[in-house]
């Protein structure tokens, strides 16, 4: 087996960090040809000298000096600006591309790698919810592959193993439910930053632990789930699942379901996404079957949280909506984390922002810059 040349965009995130443990168990089958991060520059120049990749992009040009000095002893080139991201993204010698950017950002760095016919492993769903047209013409004319890293979409890839995507009548998409699952509209009111960060369940970067609580997350996972396996989106259902060991379900046309469990680790997803289509041996935790344990199910909760039906509207407004919703709300988030908006803000920043702006369809890369521009501008105002 030919080691893979792995390279990984925002290495020092919690997705790029899992990746990089996966790789130190797995020397034999990952070099890493390249890293990045936006501004965690001392975690870059450790990662440097632990995987001596032949580059090293540090996005935040404010801190381009001092990590060059710091790896100046190091066969490393080091690079500067999310320009150079697109770079990485279509190196010749790379077998692999690991999306791990947070947001819009993520957005031409999938592009791109798509269009210079490389495998990318998603973890970036943002590309999906803004571009997912687009991303499905790139994949149709060319030979890139999309796998997904998203727990839930790595279960329904895992799932469909030996069926047919003919033979499937619905999606069931799992959410934990997040912190707020058992709040009430009163209690959500005065949520803080800090009981928003608190995920039951998962460890996750701070964007997407308040997309887990709002349940955007899952609304953004079911756009992406849309595009990545060419379903309808009334197809596709959300079931709020606290344990988060059920990870999705897929209904057949004959009555029958398959689903995939583990315990919440994205270890698993991960290595499945490097490796597809193959499934390689790795230390992960394991359910544990001698005690005893509940699995729960109960229905989303459309009132109590607002995003999620947000996102599926968008979705089936199609063209521009996704791309406004997914700024607004990138905005909003940053925003409340920031204390400068109350929590419940969040959806009334995005329903205004989808209300106000204009729709648009026929999407290049270049309006899709311009109005996911356009969106941030007004959510940072209203
Ligand atoms: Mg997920």
């Amino acid at each position: 087996m030919k080691q893979q040349k792995l390279v990984i965009l925002g290495s020092t995130g919690s997705i790029g960090e899992q990746a990089l443990q996966i790789v130190r168990e797995q020397p034999e089958r990952f070099d890493i040809l390249a890293l990045s991060c936006n501004a965690s520059w001392e975690s870059l120049a450790e990662q440097v000298r632990e995987f001596s990749p032949a580059y090293a992009l540090v996005c935040d040009k404010e801190y381009f000096h001092d990590f060059k000095q710091s790896i100046a002893d190091c066969n490393t080139e080091a690079l500067l600006g999310s320009e150079s991201l697109v770079e990485l993204a279509t190196l010749e010698e790379a077998d692999l591309i690991l999306n791990s950017l947070v947001g819009f950002a993520g957005f031409e760095s999938t592009v791109t790698a798509l269009k210079a016919d490389k495998k990318v492993a998603l973890a970036n769903k943002e590309s999906l919810v803004v571009g997912g047209a687009l991303i499905n013409e790139i994949l149709d004319e060319g030979k890139g592959q999309l796998v997904p890293v998203d727990s839930e979409h790595s279960a329904m890839l895992q799932c469909m193993v030996g069926e047919d995507w003919d033979t499937v009548s619905k999606l069931i998409i799992t959410a934990s439910g997040g912190p707020f699952r058992t709040w009430s509209v009163d209690k959500i009111k005065n949520v803080t930053v800090n009981d928003a960060l608190n995920h039951p369940n998962w460890s996750m970067g701070a964007k997407i632990t308040i997309d887990s609580s709002t349940l955007m997350n899952k609304g953004l996972e079911i756009i992406e789930a849309h595009w990545l396996f060419g379903l309808p989106l009334s197809k596709i259902e959300p079931v709020v699942h606290p344990q988060s060991v059920i990870h999705s379900v897929i209904e057949f046309v004959d009555g029958s379901s398959k689903a995939q469990l583990g315990p919440p680790t994205m270890k698993v997803p991960i290595l499945y996404a490097l490796t597809y289509p193959e499934r390689i041996s790795m230390e992960a935790p394991l359910l544990d079957w001698n005690e005893a344990f509940d699995l729960n199910f109960e229905p989303v909760d459309y009132e109590r949280f607002p995003c999620i039906k947000l996102a599926i509207e968008s979705a089936e407004a199609e063209g521009s909506a996704p791309a406004i919703l997914n700024a607004a709300n990138e905005i909003a988030v940053e925003r409340f984390l920031n204390e400068e908006i109350p929590y419940i803000k969040i959806p009334i920043i995005i329903e205004k922002c989808l209300e106000r702006l204009e729709h648009q369809t026929n999407l290049s890369v270049q309006t899709l810059i311009e109005i996911d521009h356009e969106a941030r501008e007004l959510a940072s105002n209203i």
